[in-house]
């Protein structure tokens, strides 16, 4: 590496390797290893910029699944990085920190006949004296240490030219040929990027690299995205939701290009700048693409909406995290800095107007292209493009842990808002944002800005006012009774979103215990009989959990008896020739629902599972699921074998949670087993997992086999965000009985790393377990 030895000595991070001797411009120099701390100290750097070479060795473990590892499929494996957010150092020794940019000039010797792919073009290929071949790379443009990419393997690859960037999904044999839809939805993408941005993309090329072993979803290298299978190789046999979901992690990545690898936080206290901007701009983007998608639907459902209920924790944290080491950034890769932090942005474009956004952002980006930034930069963009006080805005709600609720009191031609801070264990404080209400009054829309604790409107009809239309802002929203009897009588007449954000704070005031639950079931019965495709998919959400934490509550059983065949009649069980993809993707919600909880669409279903292979994809893994409610333990060898046979993830993916849905424990735990074997892809313990925590009967023993294999897990996903999905997504439910053996449990186990996101797992159990006693005794 070349340097600058202004500091004197050079101080490397260095991890899990061996050095062997480093070398100033050619000259042997000492040096100081310290292994455990991961330094590398180089005493002597002059001041004039010198070479150091470092040789060094690193063993690839054969366990892990971060940082430089073997991916595997079958016999085989690809060995592929994944570096984010400090893992570089363990592959080669570095400043390890975003800040610190430099050019990357690689060069890889490997065997013949193995192919070798990493953020740029390989200049030269050419064959070594001992007959191998040796890879010649681009230098890179100057980028942080975590966005390096190295994958050495069999890659089969297909290409398409966007512009003047040559487009490539790079896959493991015999599979290349599903990333058509990803390459021709990313072409575009990109080309719209380029436009909103007003900065051509940098490279020749970007690739986008399924990897068959994957911990997390898809990773931003500049020019080399990596990613899941099922986010990228789609086909005939993938549903519509798979197609939307693919395309807009693509669409998420491609944002970061720009958003993150061009311009780069300072530091990783500014991580949700890159995570939420991507966050935002992928349904932007989409809604360019496919307008009848509706992407805002699942920006909602996935993004607004789980944020709002995990910014309503008491150990949530304010968007902009206190980090002080880089352990405890693993901690807050999570839906407060992806979605409240997107949320976030698309309440202040709102306030600013679209354009004043885009221009403000392109600014930015200009200013500080190939170098790194804070938020504080992109606020002053903005104001100085919208002439608003943006950054004061702005300020509040990124510095500030959790959000408002909006109490809407009428009388007298007069509509008066109050705000408090809304936290799911009821508590009431004091707190107070500057929101930008977006308001429909008489009709019309329009902003006002609350920056004290309450202030009224007139209106000629209060009672009809809507209180964050479009869900455009992050807050709920509180009416009295007589507020929700008239909006209960002019349901059918709302905006879908808004219809679906007064459900989702309904069920967040029924998680608080703020309301009598009858007031939320009551919502429930009304989406019933609407044609709502949001409000539809996020009901079934929210049913789908309360029936996970507290099956044998009455109310609980009545409201998914009515609510989910009410829906399914309304759409049909099957597809119908030329029916918009919309519908299918809320088909396949419903359906697994259905599947779980309706014996007689459970027989009719399961009927198609003799010609598996030929059954509609949204309707897949309700078919094998039906078939394991209706046959008991003989389907779980014939289910077993769908999933030996799997070419890929996403058909693996869709027999998950039938082999998870068994009453008998042995079978869960067969299923469980089966994920961490090495018999599948370890990628599949997030579908196996989640799938045994949405059983009701699997609870005590998804939590008995977790801590039986605690040890294990870590070993194997450790450091991973799969590792905190399996403890904050999972343990809230199959905890539920055993929540001081949870403490206790978890308490001998915690490491520094995974502290934020074991608080909120106990909080999340806390709030299952007092909702389910509500629901129980109602
Ligand atoms: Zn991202």
């Amino acid at each position: 590496m070349k340097v600058r030895g202004s500091e004197g000595a050079l101080s490397l991070d260095a991890v899990d390797m061996k050095i062997d001797s480093v070398r100033i411009d050619g000259r042997d120099s000492r040096f100081k290893f310290d292994k455990k701390k991961g330094r590398l100290r180089i005493p002597a750097v002059p001041k004039k910029e010198s070479t150091v070479t470092i040789t060094y060795t690193k063993q690839v473990a054969d366990d892990v699944i971060v940082g430089l590892y073997k991916s595997r499929y079958g016999k085989d494996h690809m060995l592929v990085t994944d570096l984010e957010p400090a893992k570089a150092r363990t592959v080669f020794p570095c400043k390890d920190e975003p800040l610190y940019k430099a050019v990357f000039k690689l060069t890889v010797t490997t065997d013949r006949g193995i192919s070798v792919i990493s953020n740029t073009l390989s200049r030269s290929e050419e064959v070594t004296e001992d007959g191998r071949v040796k890879f010649e790379f681009d230098p890179t443009p100057r980028m942080s240490t975590y966005l390096f990419f190295l994958g050495v393997g069999s890659f089969e690859e297909r290409s398409i030219a966007s512009g003047k960037t040559r487009l490539t999904v790079a896959s493991r044999p015999g599979q290349s040929h599903k990333g058509e839809f990803i390459l021709e939805t990313s072409a575009a993408v990109l080309k719209g990027y380029e436009k909103y941005f007003g900065i051509g993309y940098p490279l020749k090329k970007l690739h986008l690299i399924a990897l068959p072993e994957y911990h997390t979803g898809a990773m931003e290298n500049w020019g080399a995205i990596t990613s899941r299978e099922s986010f990228v190789l789609l086909d005939e046999n993938s549903s519509a939701a798979d197609q939307r979901t693919g395309a807009g992690v693509m669409a998420h990545e491609i944002a970061h290009q720009w958003f993150g690898d061009l311009v780069t936080m300072k530091w990783w206290d500014d991580l949700w700048l890159n995570e939420s901007f991507a966050s935002f701009m992928d349904p932007k983007m989409i809604e360019k693409l496919h307008p009848e998608w509706d992407p805002w639907r699942d920006f909602l459902r996935f993004g607004t909406f789980r944020s709002l209920n995990a910014d309503a924790l008491s150990t949530t944290h304010p968007i902009q995290a206190k980090v002080k080491s880089v352990e405890q950034v693993e901690g807050i890769f999570d839906s407060i800095s992806y979605g409240k932090g997107a949320a976030v942005l698309r309440m202040l474009e709102s306030y600013v107007g679209e354009e004043a956004f885009r221009r403000g952002v392109a600014a930015y980006l200009r200013r500080f292209e190939y170098s790194n930034a804070r938020g504080e930069d992109l606020w002053e963009a903005l104001g100085k493009t919208s002439g608003l006080p943006v950054s004061r805005v702005a300020r509040a709600w990124i510095t500030k842990a959790g959000f408002p609720v909006v109490t809407v009191r009428t009388s007298n031609g007069k509509v008066k808002f109050s705000q408090s801070r809304f936290r799911l264990n009821g508590e009431e404080t004091d707190g107070s944002w500057p929101i930008p209400l977006n308001l429909q009054v008489d009709g019309k829309p329009r902003t006002m800005l609350l920056d004290r604790k309450s202030m009224s409107v007139s209106a000629r009809k209060p009672l009809e006012v809507v209180v964050n239309r479009r869900r455009t802002g992050f807050y709920s929203v509180l009416h009295d009774k007589e507020g929700y009897d008239q909006i209960a009588r002019r349901f059918a007449t709302l905006h879908s979103h808004d219809r679906a954000g007064i459900i989702n704070d309904l069920y967040l005031f029924l998680q608080a215990g703020k309301i009598e639950p009858e007031l939320y079931f009551r919502f429930v019965s009304l989406t019933a009989r609407l044609a709502d495709l949001l409000a539809t998919e996020l009901v079934t959400d929210q049913l789908a959990n309360l029936r996970a934490i507290a099956d044998e509550a009455g109310i609980v059983r009545e409201s998914y008896t009515e609510f989910y065949p009410a829906q399914i009649q309304r759409i049909g069980l099957f597809r119908k020739k030329g029916e918009d993809d919309s519908i299918s993707t809320v088909r396949e919600t419903l359906a697994e629902q259905l599947a779980r909880t309706n014996m007689y669409y459970a027989r009719k279903l399961a009927r198609g599972f003799a010609a598996y292979q030929e059954v509609e994809p949204d309707i897949r893994a309700a078919v094998a699921l039906s078939y394991a409610v209706t046959r008991g333990e003989a389907a779980f060898d014939p289910l077993l074998k769908l999933v030996m046979d799997a070419s890929n993830e996403l058909e693996r993916a869709k027999v998950y949670p039938a082999l998870t849905s068994f009453d008998d424990p042995s079978l869960v735990e067969k299923t469980l087993e089966l994920g961490i074997s090495g018999k599948v892809s370890r990628s599949d313990s997030r579908f196996i997992i989640l799938g045994a925590a949405s059983n009701p009967r699997a609870r005590a023993t998804l939590w008995k086999w977790l801590v039986k294999r605690y040890d294990r897990l870590h070993d194997i996903y450790g450091g991973s965000f799969q590792f905190y999905l399996f403890l904050d997504r999972a343990i809230p439910r199959c905890g539920i009985g055993h929540e001081s053996e949870v403490r206790r449990f978890i308490s001998g186990k915690r490491f520094k790393e995974g502290e934020t996101t074991f608080r909120r797992t106990f909080e999340l159990l806390d709030t299952n377990s007092g909702l389910r006693q509500r629901l129980l005794a109602s």
